[in-house]
Formats: structure tokens, C-alpha cells, sequence
């Protein structure tokens, strides 16, 4: 890997190194996937409301495009660093594989707390931001998406910004947009959407009743809220929710509809039942980040950021089953724990998934000028997704691995393919 410093990027490479000892492919596949195709480092300098001048680091890197042009949202975060985007856009190119999406993968973000930005310097930051990369992204070359607290309207920014550096509508350069700028019916749920489609599939298979199921979500954003709701409506008991403030944890079950809506007034995450317009405060436990992950519940859900789970904290899991709606959000050491103690780790290459999936339609929309309805982009994104489940499952079932190891396996096999097919025409030119 190039950088020495690459926890997370090596962490990711010790799951390639796993899932290679399982799948035939060449050397110059191998050695290909082992480091990112373009890392690119920007500075954004952006006038602040009060008319100082601040630069923000930034990144943009295409792991891999052997499959199609890079695909892969922008965060914005403090922690944002290259080793943090490379990792992101190497579980891009394997997410977009698995889902045989016909796209590479990518990532870019922004170190910014974008709490602290007014609305007009984040507009800037982000109009600055595609300034300094437009030259490494396109419709046919990188798109962009929303990652944590990035959201539509920011895309709008970022499509627009772009257009009118290309002096032309590009609206297939970034996906997530508004409606009205050319979004997708149902992106804003597809994460959720999709990781659903999965758990209801998954958990099928171990004869689990849903209003028998306790459930756990860390994070309590765009994809946790959304499929918090989702999993509610399905009549799973959803005990215990978290945002980056701390958590909330209620044996008898939340009421998931009422935790969203008054978090949407409030801004503050409680434990309440809402009638109408009145809201309740219901018996709970305030816990930490670290308890709800170690609550004795039969799904956990990390749903927020990446190694939450460690060998620092592996041991205290109790959950039976992981689905990882975050990016990374168990290490390998941790994956090591887990499996002694058979959990069985959904992973986010697969259970996230939903995301980029219907990103891939808005940009065939976008090309296309044929726009779906709400009920064409769920039904194609619930066939897809269970599909690819189902491989998953039946490869790690077949061979006797980790699924995380078998969804490798399975985005491997058509990497390698894609690869090898190219051959070498890129460095034998003239
Ligand atoms: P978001 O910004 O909407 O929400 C993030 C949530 O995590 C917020 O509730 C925040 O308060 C919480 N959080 C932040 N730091 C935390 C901490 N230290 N402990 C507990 N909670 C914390 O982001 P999102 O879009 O929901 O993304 C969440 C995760 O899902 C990320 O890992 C992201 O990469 C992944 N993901 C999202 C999408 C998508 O389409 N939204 C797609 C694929 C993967």
C-alpha cells in the first residue's frame, strides 16, 4: 500500500489478502487492485462570512475504473484524511463490483466541521471543492454522490458549480441531487432500502420473527433513521438508537416515528411517544455510543462512522448478527473476535449497497432523460440487492467463509475478469 501510516487502507488490504486465498485470479489483477489508481490532494480556500480567508484540505481519489468511471461520495468531517477516502474508495470498488454496477470506485471529502460553516461558506466550500478537482471528474470519468453530512442540496451545488465549468448541463456527474435538479425517486431511502431488502432476506434464513427480533442502530442519520423506520414499520423491536451526542435505549421498544419527528423539531434525540403534536417522554436509559454496542440485542446496526468496533471492544459485542450500514465500521482484528464467538457480519460492501444502486439509476436517467417512478426504482432495487445477497450467502455457505470474505470473493471474481479482459493497452501506448 503506498502510505506506511494506511491503518485503514492496509485494514482494508487484509480482507483483500483473505478473500485472494479463496478466488483464481491473475497476479496483474492482484497486483493491480493493491493500490489506488489517481489520490488527489486539493487545498480550497473559501472567504468566511466574516471576510477572513480559510483553507480546507481536500481529496479526490478513483481507486479502480477497470469496470466503468469511478463512482463514490464526498464526506465532509473533520477526520477526513487520504487515508480515510482511499479506504473509502477501495470499498467502492468492490461494493460497485458486487452489485455489478457497471462503475469503479471512488471517493472524495472535505476536513471541515460543516456544523460550524454558515450555509453561504458551505456553499462556497463546495463550489470551491469542485474548482480544484474538476479536471479528475466526469460523467464518463468520476461521479460524485452524498456521504456523511454531505446531502442533496450540496450535490445541487457541486452538479451546478461543475455545469457551468463545462459551459453545458452535466447532471450525470453528480448523483443525490434534487428532484428538481435531476435526482432519483427513492435515493434519499435507497441505503435504508436496500440494507432492509437484506436483513428481511438474511434474516429468513434463521427463522427470526420480527416482532421477536431486538434491534440496536448506532447512528441515527440519512441511512440509520430511514431504515430505523423501515424495520419499525416491519414490526421488528427497535430498543435502542444513537447519534453522535449518545443514545437512548428503551427494552420494551422505541417508537421509532416519534424518535424522528422529534428529532426533526428538536435537533436532540429522546425516548418519546408522540401524539399529534404533544410528545411524552416514555421510561429509557441514557447510554453511551459504546453501550449500545455492547447491548444483548439479537441485530446490531452500525450506522454511523467507520472502526467502532475493535479488538479494544469486540469482546463485548453481544449481538448475533452485525449488518453494516456504515463504511467499515468493525476492524479486522475485531472481525477475528466476532467470528470465534460466530456472529454472523453482514457487510457493507453488500448491506450498504442500496445507496450506490440507485445512484447507478439516477445517472442512467440522467443520460437517458427517461425518468422512473417510486415504485420502478425500489422493485429493480430490491430484485438487485437480494440477488446479490443470495450469491453472497450461497458462496460463503459453499466454500464454509465469512461472508464478508464471500462478498469479496464474489466482487473479486468479476474484477479479476474485467482486469484481465483489459489486459496491459494502458502502459504499452505508442
Ligand atoms: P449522516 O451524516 O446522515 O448520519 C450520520 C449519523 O451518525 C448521525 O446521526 C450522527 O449524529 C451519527 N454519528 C456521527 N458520529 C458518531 C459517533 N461517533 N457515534 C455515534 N454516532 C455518530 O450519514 P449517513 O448518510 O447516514 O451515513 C452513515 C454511514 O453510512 C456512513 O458510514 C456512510 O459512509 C454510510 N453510507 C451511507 C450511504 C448513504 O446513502 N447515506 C450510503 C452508503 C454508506
Amino acid at each position: 500500500m503506498p502510505n506506511s501510516q494506511a491503518s485503514l487502507l492496509s485494514d482494508a488490504s487484509k480482507r483483500l489478502a483473505k478473500a485472494l486465498e479463496h478466488v483464481e485470479i491473475s497476479e496483474d489483477a492482484i497486483a493491480r487492485l493493491q493500490h489506488p489508481k489517481t489520490s488527489l490532494s486539493v487545498s480550497i480556500p473559501v472567504r468566511m462570512d466574516d471576510g477572513s480567508l480559510k483553507v480546507f484540505p481536500g481529496y479526490r481519489v478513483r481507486y479502480d475504473d477497470t469496470r466503468g468511471a469511478g463512482k463514490g461520495g464526498v464526506r465532509y468531517h473533520p477526520g477526513v484524511s487520504l487515508d480515510e477516502v482511499q479506504s473509502l474508495a477501495f470499498w467502492m470498488t468492490f461494493k460497485c463490483a458486487l452489485l455489478d454496477l457497471p462503475f469503479g470506485g471512488a471517493k472524495g471529502g472535505i476536513t471541515v466541521n460543516p456544523k460550524e460553516l454558515s450555509k453561504a461558506e458551505l456553499e462556497r466550500l463546495s463550489r470551491g471543492y469542485i474548482d480544484a478537482i474538476a479536471d479528475a471528474i466526469g460523467i464518463d470519468i468520476d461521479i460524485l454522490a452524498p456521504d456523511v453530512y454531505t446531502n442533496a442540496v450540496i450535490m445541487g451545488w457541486m452538479m451546478d458549480r461543475y455545469s457551468t465549468i463545462q459551459r453545458k448541463l452535466c447532471r450525470g456527474v453528480v448523483t443525490g441531487k434534487p428532484l428538481a435538479l435531476g435526482g432519483s425517486k427513492g435515493r434519499d431511502t435507497a441505503t435504508a432500502m436496500g440494507a432492509f431488502t437484506v436483513i428481511e432476506a438474511m434474516l429468513s434464513k434463521f427463522e427470526l420473527a420480527p416482532n421477536e427480533t431486538t434491534v440496536a442502530i448506532q447512528g441515527f442519520g440519512n441511512a440509520g433513521a430511514t431504515l430505523a423506520g423501515f424495520l419499525a414499520d416491519a414490526g421488528y423491536k427497535i430498543v435502542a438508537v444513537s447519534d453522535s451526542k449518545g443514545g437512548i435505549y428503551a427494552p420494551q421498544g422505541l417508537d421509532i416515528d416519534s424518535v424522528t419527528k422529534h428529532k426533526e423539531q428538536s435537533r436532540e434525540m429522546k425516548a418519546v411517544y408522540c401524539q399529534d403534536t404533544v410528545c411524552s417522554i416514555v421510561e429509557h436509559q441514557v447510554i453511551s455510543n459504546e453501550e449500545l454496542l455492547a447491548l444483548d440485542v439479537d441485530v446490531l446496526i452500525p450506522a454511523a462512522l467507520e472502526n467502532q468496533i475493535t479488538q479494544a471492544n469486540a469482546q463485548d459485542i453481544k449481538a448475533k448478527y452485525i449488518f453494516e450500514v456504515a463504511n467499515g465500521p468493525i476492524s479486522s482484528d475485531a472481525d477475528e473476535i466476532l467470528a470465534k464467538r460466530e456472529t454472523y457480519i453482514f457487510p457493507d460492501i453488500l448491506v450498504n449497497a442500496g445507496g450506490v444502486t440507485v445512484s447507478y439509476f439516477e445517472w442512467v436517467q440522467n443520460r437517458s432523460g427517461w425518468y422512473w417512478t417510486l415504485e420502478e426504482v425500489n422493485q429493480r432495487l430490491q430484485v438487485k440487492m437480494k440477488e446479490e445477497a443470495e450469491q453472497v450467502w450461497k458462496i460463503s455457505q459453499d466454500k464454509a467463509i465469512a461472508l464478508r470474505t464471500a462478498a469479496y470473493v464474489h466482487a473479486l471474481s468479476r474484477l479479476g475478469e474485467a482486469l484481465d479482459a483489459k489486459g496491459d493497452r494502458d502502459y504499452f501506448v505508442g
